[in-house]
């Protein structure tokens, strides 16, 4: 079994497109979407429709959340909100049902899977500092949890006395000593410097995890979103990955 864990896809069709094209170069199996259909681009509609179409497991991100009402958006920056409000008035009806089914995490095959952290993910924290790693071990009991939510990978593991160890490989084979808390990068607005689409393969045979990079065409993303009137800054950290 070969599992292809994405999110953070940010209604950037190109980048999505991009990334489901590889996922058939790579022959993986089973698809997992872990949330942040939209907010940001040009496509919320397309995306959550091929989103949709191509994922057995499909989680709901702060995104999805805040473009079905559920939460407010004090909390977004300026221009996380100024896509929010454009993103609210295009999404379709049926495409609103759609999200509504989207679950808040799932648990399958030793594997926890979240949007945020494993340690409320209704409540959208942030794993950004190897405090926030190792409080979020305590959190989930598997062999692995992944997330995504901050669209910086990473890869850190555990071994029985509570020892973390941040890999510096984008490729780690899986220690049966060891438990793992990975962050699986974003598809549609990467922000570790790498413009690259980002999504992660676990290969269940060789017991391989790996961070998968896949370039796409940004400037068409960009040019949808000029003519849209999106936010310049967020037409521009595309081209840089930041
Ligand atoms: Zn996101």
């Amino acid at each position: 079994m070969k599992y292809a864990f994405f999110s953070d896809v940010h209604a950037n069709l190109e980048a999505l497109k991009a990334v489901v094209v590889d996922f058939q170069a790579e022959k993986i199996d089973k698809v997992c979407f872990l949330g942040d259909a939209v907010g940001y681009g040009p496509n919320p509609n397309e995306c959550i429709e091929l989103i949709n179409e191509i994922a057995p497991v499909k989680l709901i991100g702060n995104h999805d959340y805040a473009a079905l009402g559920l939460m407010e958006t004090d909390y977004f920056n300026q221009y996380a909100a100024e896509s929010m409000n454009w993103t609210r008035t295009s999404l379709k009806r049926d495409i609103i049902e759609i999200m509504k089914k989207f679950e808040i995490k799932a648990e399958f095959d030793d594997i926890m899977v979240v949007h945020s952290s494993p340690k409320e993910p209704e409540m959208w924290h942030y794993i950004l500092d190897m405090n926030d790693v190792e409080e979020n071990f305590r959190h989930f009991n598997q062999k692995m949890c992944l997330v995504g939510h901050t669209h910086r990978p990473f890869i850190v593991s555990i071994d029985s006395e509570g020892n973390c160890t941040v890999s510096n490989r984008s490729e780690e084979k899986i220690n049966p000593q060891r438990r793992y808390l990975v962050n699986i990068g974003s598809v549609g607005q990467p922000r570790d410097g790498d413009p690259r689409s980002c999504y992660l393969i676990y290969d269940c045979e060789k017991q391989i995890i790996r961070h998968k990079r896949v370039a796409y065409s940004y400037d068409i993303t960009q040019k949808q979103m000029a003519s849209l009137g999106l936010p310049e800054y967020l037409i521009e950290r595309l081209a840089v990955g930041r």
